[in-house]
């Protein structure tokens, strides 16, 4: 159990805050007399952020055994060293594998990078076509009517002279040519490979330098230009 309060980082929204007893709860659970030496424990943490009030389940099992010896006192013998030999916390929710991803990032883009995250372990080629989707459905958000929508490949083609970053437009390339056999195993039943794990972990760090590059940074832009024009009308209104 931990000492309330304490600060906490909420894998749900990122934002830092302080749980109270309020958003704490915290149970241990008998242990069976065939497991005697373990303890169960169970925490429930909610964030106390408004717009977030997401949940954080963690169950914690722990073994211990006596090391030392024991003393006698009469007929009571007590063990005078007690050292813990294991220690586990499952993190039950969030979900194992739920990334950060902007709010105001496309709820159908969120679904499924997030949907990719949770079965990269189970099948790497279902996860890469997940990732395929979501750069597709990125692309077509981001740059609107300036690309004429048509196959994976030819809308990254066409971002060809308005990305600057070439190394950038190589791994959007990189990204659909990896999991192109992951979305279309028919066309050549020969062509169908396993994703490597390694290749899939570059896909998800592509993503991530899109939704750095074109949402957060324009997020960031836009925040500041209109904090900017605030003083700007501020600052005029105190000079009439
Ligand atoms: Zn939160």
């Amino acid at each position: 159990m931990k000492k309330i309060p304490f600060n906490f980082l909420c894998k749900y929204c990122n934002q830092p805050t302080s749980i109270t007893e309020h958003d704490y709860k915290f149970e241990t659970i008998e242990s069976p007399d065939n497991l005697a030496n373990y303890k169960f424990s169970l925490e429930i943490i909610k964030c106390p952020n408004p717009d977030c009030k997401k949940t954080h389940v963690n169950v914690n099992v722990s073994k211990t055994i006596i090391v030392g010896g024991r003393k006698d006192f009469g007929l009571v013998s007590i063990s005078t060293a007690k050292k813990e030999v294991f220690d586990e916390t499952i993190e039950v929710l969030p979900e194992y594998g739920v990334i950060l991803l902007p709010s105001y990032l496309p709820k159908d883009i969120q679904r499924d990078i997030n949907e990719a995250n949770l079965i990269k372990n189970k099948s790497t080629r279902a996860s890469a076509s997940l990732l395929r989707r979501a750069l597709q459905s990125m692309i077509r958000d981001f740059w609107k009517s300036e690309i004429i929508p048509g196959e994976l490949n030819s809308e990254i083609t066409q971002l060809k002279s308005k990305i600057t970053d070439a190394a950038l437009y190589n791994a959007m390339h990189s990204l659909k040519n990896i999991a192109s056999f992951a979305a279309h195993p028919e066309k050549d039943i020969s062509s169908i490979v396993d994703i490597e794990k390694s290749e899939l972990d570059q896909m998800f760090k592509i993503i991530h330098i899109l939704i750095k590059e074109w949402y957060v940074n324009k997020k960031e832009r836009e925040e500041n230009l209109k904090s900017l024009n605030k003083m700007a009308s501020k600052k005029k209104q105190q000079s009439k």
